[in-house]
């Protein structure tokens, strides 16, 4: 399959068309953003770790009837997906209260919430992706009502499965942030799950010491990103259990893959 031209280029990801205008390829960067774009950074080795565990769970959730854009793999970065039309909308699923949940409305941190909670946000970076309701995204057509109903039954079987994968690794996963799209070729505008699932858009806490295994690491400057995000990897079974945890190792097996090719 042949790269072509940049499509878009976003805060960690790039996509790029191909020969086939049904297919785009997701490039994941290094870089890291965090409070809309007020803290950046690069991290080298975030985007082949995020490559790899996005792919594994997108793959777990295709096998369980959860359609979504990936396709395959390509190489440490990179992966082919379908060509959708994102839904301007953060969908941003809730187990455990924390971060701007609690600032907002004085939750205690870490309070479990007796049912997932489901959050809106409009993806528009210049007004700071603000919380809307569901009218609102009515009220707007940014989704119609039958495509909201498909995507939250979606949400929730995705929670479902995500709650157990991650329980039975030892980690508990606190909330994540997830997008969707419509297939265009499909003819049918079929919704489908799109864009990343990794420790970028995750809160992974450790199911016993509650140690964060996710961007917090990054937000908070609480440092070991990368041994963090190498955990949960080997966690899941990905990167086996001899595997460094140094970001320097994460950047060398990427360079020896490239070389491969
Ligand atoms: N999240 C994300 N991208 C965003 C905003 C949130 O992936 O642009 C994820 C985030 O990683 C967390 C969940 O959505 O897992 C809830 O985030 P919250 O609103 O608490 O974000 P904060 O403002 O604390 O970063």
């Amino acid at each position: 399959m042949k790269k072509g031209k940049k499509l878009y280029e976003g805060k960690a990801k790039i996509i790029y068309a191909t020969s086939d205008k049904d297919l785009v390829i997701q490039y994941f960067k290094d870089d890291a953003t965090a409070y809309n774009n007020l803290k950046k950074s690069s991290i080298e080795g975030k985007g082949v770790l995020n490559n790899r565990i996005s792919e594994h769970i997108l793959t777990n959730l295709s096998q369980i009837g959860i359609k979504n854009h990936l396709v395959k793999r390509l190489n440490m970065r990179e992966q082919v997906i379908k060509f959708v039309e994102i839904i301007p909308i953060e969908f941003v699923v809730r187990n455990v209260a924390t971060g701007s949940l609690t600032k907002r409305l004085g939750i205690e941190d870490g309070t479990v919430l007796k049912e997932p909670l489901i959050e809106y946000c409009l993806k528009d970076d210049k007004l700071g992706d603000p919380l809307i309701a569901e009218e609102h995204i009515l009220t707007f057509d940014w989704a119609s009502k039958k495509e909201l109903e498909k995507v939250k039954k979606m949400i929730l079987r995705i929670n479902d499965f995500m709650i157990g994968m991650f329980r039975g690794v030892g980690i508990k996963l606190i909330d994540f942030k997830l997008e969707f799209g419509r297939l265009k070729s499909s003819g049918k505008n079929e919704i489908i799950l799109a864009d990343e699932i990794s420790p970028d858009t995750c809160r992974l806490w450790d199911s016993i010491t509650d140690k964060k295994l996710d961007k917090d690491r990054f937000r908070k400057d609480l440092g070991d990103l990368i041994p963090a995000y190498t955990e949960v990897a080997k966690r899941l079974g990905i990167l086996h259990e001899q595997a460094n945890v140094s970001a320097v190792n994460v950047t060398k097996l990427s360079s020896v893959k490239r070389k491969r090719k």
